[in-house]
């Protein structure tokens, strides 16, 4: 679990909008997503809020859509509940908990034990 990995395998930033929702991401996958905003003066995103949704990432992006909270997004499909908690949790420490809006650490799906792959808030 890399930069270079996400930056192969995560998508363009779309704006946040269900139609635009619908049209890039497929139903009833399991993934990840950053909210934020492309900055005007490079080709850079800012990354306000990372997260997941371990059974619908379509359906969790409208909710998004509809808070209209953050203008674009950026989404990377994952393979298993155990990958996309380990990439929420990369996610969540690669782009600095304090600049985030995230309030709490990615929790774990109910019944797993799996350390957080970058702290030890579960050790
Ligand atoms: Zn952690």
């Amino acid at each position: 679990m890399t930069k270079e990995e996400l930056e192969k395998n995560v998508s363009e930033s779309y704006e946040l909008d269900s139609n635009v929702v619908n049209f890039r991401v497929a139903e009833g996958r399991l993934g990840v997503y950053i909210l934020g905003q492309t900055a005007e003066t490079w080709s850079d995103f800012y990354v306000q809020r990372v997260g997941r949704s371990d059974e619908d990432l379509n359906e969790r992006l409208r909710q998004h859509a509809r808070e209209k909270k953050y203008p674009e997004f950026m989404f990377m499909y994952c393979g298993s509940l155990k990958e996309n908690f380990d990439w929420e949790c990369f996610l969540y420490h690669e782009f600095d908990p304090k600049l985030l809006h995230n309030v709490y650490h990615p929790d774990r799906p109910d019944g797993e034990d799996w350390p957080c792959p970058r702290c030890t808030k579960f050790d």
